[in-house]
C-alpha cells in the first residue's frame, strides 16, 4: 500500500496500522496450510473505527481494485480463512468486552478469548456449549464467522444455535442489529427505505423464489459449516426470518461482526465416561459400534486414533502438567498407556461417550448399561469415570492436533482432509472404502480424531509441503475424499468452515444452481467484494495450490 493511501487510512481511525515485518509475518498464518502475506494489519479500537475502514476501502475501490478486509479474531482457523493480501482487522488487542449476564445471555465483543469468556460464564454456572476444541487458543469473533462446533454439539449443536443478535458492519459502512424477526417485523423491514431495506428486500426475494430448491439443498449431516446457511434464515410455517443464520458461518465474506448477543446453558454437575478400544480387526464393527452408542444419547461422543495416543504416551509429562498433577501421579495415571505401548497392543482407535447430568448414580447405570450392550462386539470397553477421572482422555482428545503441529519437526501436519462429516447411518458402508483410499498414499502418515457421534472426522495428514510430488497429494487426495463424501450426501466441512482449503469444492457439494444463489447471496451483501474475498466463492485451484506454505521459520 502506497504512503499516501497508508496515512489516509491511519488518519481515519483511532486504532493501530501496522506494517512492520514481523506483523506481517504473524498474519501471513493461521492453522491451515496457506500463507498470505497482508498488506496492511490493522487494530480497530471501536466499531466506529471499523466503519471508517470500511468507508476507506469503498473510496478507494475504484482506484486500487485488490483493496480489501478479512476479518480476523484470534487466526486459529484451519481452513485459510482468516488470510488475505490486503487488510486484516484484527479484533483481539481492543474489541474484547463483554457485559455483564442477564436472562443467560451475554453480549460480547468478536475479540474476546473463549478461554476469558468460559471463566466468566462458568462463575455464574453457565456454559456456550458449541465452544470448540480450541477453545483455548480462539475468540468469539471467529467461532462465530466459522459457526464452531465442538465436542457438545451431539447434544448441544453449533454456534448459529446460541447466537441471539449481531451487529453488523455491512458494506455501506454501517452497523446494523439482526435477530430473528416474526412477520411483522419483516413486513416493516421490507418496507423499510435505504440500503438495510434494499439487503432485506433482495436477500427476501432470492429465498422466496427459490424456496423448496433452498430448503432441500440444507446438509443432512447433524453439523455443516460449508456454503451459506441459506436454508435456516426463512421458515414459512412459522413465518420467521433471521438473517443471524446467513452471518454466522459466513466467515467475514458477508459483513463485520462488531458485536453478538449470546444465549448460554446450565452447566451440567456431572458426567460419567465410557471408553471404547478398538484393534485394527474390530474396524470393520465401527460403523456398528457407533449406531449401537448413539440411542443411549451421550452428551459427547469422540475418538481419536493409535498415532494421537503414542504421541500422547511419548509426551505425557506434559498432559500431567495440563492435569495439574505431579509427575509420579502422572506415571500412575498413564500406567495403562505405557503397558500398551510395551506389549504393542495400542488399541488402532479409542472411542469416548460421555453421559452427563444432575444425579451421579443415573449416570453410571447409563453408562453400565452401554457396557452391557456393547459385549457382544467383543472388544475391550472401560468406564472411564467422572469429570476429574476422566480428564486424561479428553487432554488426549483435544491435544490431538496441537501434538502433531508441535511436535513433529520433519513434517507438517496439514489439514485438508481435516473436517468432512458423513451421516453415522452411511459409517458402515463409508469407513472401508474411506480406507481402501487412504491406503493408495503409503508414504502419508495421517492422525484420525473427531466428533464420531456426528459422523464429524478429523484427518490429519503429515505431508512434507515443501516437496511439489507431496503438494500434488493435496489436491489428488482430497478430491478424492470429497467426491466419497458426496456419494453419501456429506458435508466437506462440519464445523472448520470452506475458506481457502473448501471452497473450490463448493459447486460439487451444492450443485451448480445452489452454488449460483451463493454468489447472488454475496454479490447482494457485498456487490464490490470487499470482505475477505476468495472464500464461500470464487477461488481457483491454481490459486489455492500456489498459496501452500513455503516458510516453516
Ligand atoms: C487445535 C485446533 C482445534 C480446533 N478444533 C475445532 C473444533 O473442535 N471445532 C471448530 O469449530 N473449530 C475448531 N478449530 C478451528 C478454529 O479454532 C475454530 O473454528 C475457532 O472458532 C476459530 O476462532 P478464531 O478466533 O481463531 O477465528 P479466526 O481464525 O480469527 O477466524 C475464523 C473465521 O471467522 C472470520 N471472523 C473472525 N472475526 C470476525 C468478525 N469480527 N466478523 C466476521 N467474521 C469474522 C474470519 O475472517 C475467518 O474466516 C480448531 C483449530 C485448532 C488449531
Amino acid at each position: 500500500m502506497d504512503q499516501t493511501l497508508l496515512s489516509e487510512l491511519k488518519d481515519s481511525i483511532k486504532g493501530e496500522v501496522l506494517t512492520d515485518e514481523p506483523t506481517l509475518k504473524t498474519y501471513s498464518h493461521d492453522a491451515s496450510i496457506f500463507e498470505l502475506k497482508p498488506e496492511v494489519v490493522v487494530s480497530p479500537k471501536d466499531a466506529d473505527d471499523v466503519k471508517s475502514v470500511v468507508g476507506f476501502v469503498n473510496k478507494n475501490k475504484t482506484k486500487h481494485p485488490t483493496l480489501s478486509l478479512t476479518p480476523r479474531s484470534a487466526g486459529t482457523d484451519m481452513s485459510g480463512g482468516v488470510l488475505s493480501e490486503s487488510v486484516v482487522l484484527a479484533f483481539t488487542p481492543h474489541m474484547n468486552k463483554m457485559s455483564e449476564i442477564t436472562n443467560q445471555t451475554v453480549k460480547t465483543q468478536p475479540g474476546v478469548y473463549y478461554r476469558d469468556f468460559e471463566k466468566f460464564t462458568l462463575k455464574n454456572n453457565l456454559l456456550f456449549p458449541a465452544y470448540p476444541v480450541s477453545g483455548d487458543i480462539c475468540a468469539i469473533g471467529g467461532m462465530i464467522g466459522n459457526n464452531c462446533g465442538g465436542e457438545k454439539s451431539l447434544q448441544y449443536g453449533k454456534a448459529d444455535r446460541y447466537v441471539k443478535k449481531m451487529k453488523m458492519v455491512l458494506s455501506d459502512g454501517q452497523e446494523y442489529e439482526f435477530e430473528q424477526l416474526d412477520e411483522s417485523g419483516l413486513k416493516e423491514k421490507l418496507s423499510t427505505t435505504g440500503f438495510e431495506g434494499d439487503l432485506y428486500r433482495k436477500i427476501y426475494g432470492l429465498i422466496n423464489e427459490n424456496y423448496d430448491l433452498i430448503k432441500k439443498a440444507k446438509p443432512t449431516v447433524s453439523k455443516n459449516s460449508s456454503g451459506y446457511a441459506l436454508w435456516n434464515i426463512y421458515n414459512k410455517e412459522t413465518k420467521t426470518f433471521d438473517l443471524t443464520k446467513l452471518f454466522v458461518g459466513s466467515q467475514g465474506t458477508l459483513g463485520i461482526m462488531t458485536e453478538t448477543t449470546l444465549n448460554l446453558v446450565p452447566v451440567k454437575k456431572h458426567s460419567e465416561m465410557v471408553v471404547i478400544y478398538m484393534k485394527e480387526g474390530d474396524i470393520g464393527k465401527l460403523g456398528e459400534v457407533i449406531n449401537t452408542v448413539l440411542p443411549f444419547k451421550p452428551e459427547s461422543f469422540e475418538t481419536y486414533d493409535d498415532n494421537t495416543l503414542k504421541l500422547a504416551i511419548k509426551y505425557f509429562a506434559e498432559f500431567g502438567k495440563k492435569m495439574g498433577i505431579n509427575i509420579f501421579s502422572t506415571v500412575l495415571q498413564f500406567l495403562p498407556e505405557f503397558w500398551m505401548s510395551l506389549t504393542g497392543t495400542v488399541p488402532k482407535l479409542i472411542l469416548q461417550a460421555e453421559f452427563t447430568g444432575d444425579d451421579p448414580k443415573e449416570l453410571m447405570q447409563k453408562a453400565r448399561e452401554l457396557t452391557d450392550k456393547l459385549k457382544p462386539f467383543n472388544l475391550k470397553v472401560k468406564l472411564g469415570g467422572n469429570e476429574s477421572k476422566s480428564l486424561k482422555y479428553w487432554l488426549i482428545r483435544r491435544k490431538s492436533f496441537s501434538l502433531l503441529k508441535d511436535k513433529i519437526k520433519n513434517m507438517h501436519a496439514s489439514p485438508f482432509i481435516d473436517d468432512f462429516a458423513v451421516e453415522p447411518k452411511y459409517l458402515t458402508e463409508f469407513l472401508p472404502k474411506l480406507n481402501a483410499l487412504l491406503a493408495k498414499y503409503p508414504s502419508i502418515i495421517l492422525t484420525v480424531a473427531g466428533h464420531i457421534g456426528d459422523g464429524n472426522f478429523h484427518i490429519i495428514p503429515l505431508v512434507r509441503l515443501e516437496e511439489e510430488k507431496e503438494r500434488e497429494i493435496i489436491k489428488n487426495l482430497s478430491r478424492e475424499v470429497f467426491d466419497l463424501v458426496f456419494e453419501y450426501h456429506g458435508s466437506t466441512s462440519g464445523e472448520h468452515n470452506d475458506g481457502l482449503i473448501r471452497t473450490p469444492y463448493l459447486k460439487a457439494m451444492f450443485g451448480e444452481e445452489i452454488y449460483n444463489l451463493f454468489v447472488q447471496t454475496k454479490k447482494i451483501f457485498d456487490p464490490d467484494n470487499i470482505f475477505n474475498p476468495g472464500k464461500k466463492i470464487n477461488v481457483s485451484m491454481d490459486y489455492f495450490m500456489n498459496h501452500i506454505r513455503r516458510d516453516w521459520t
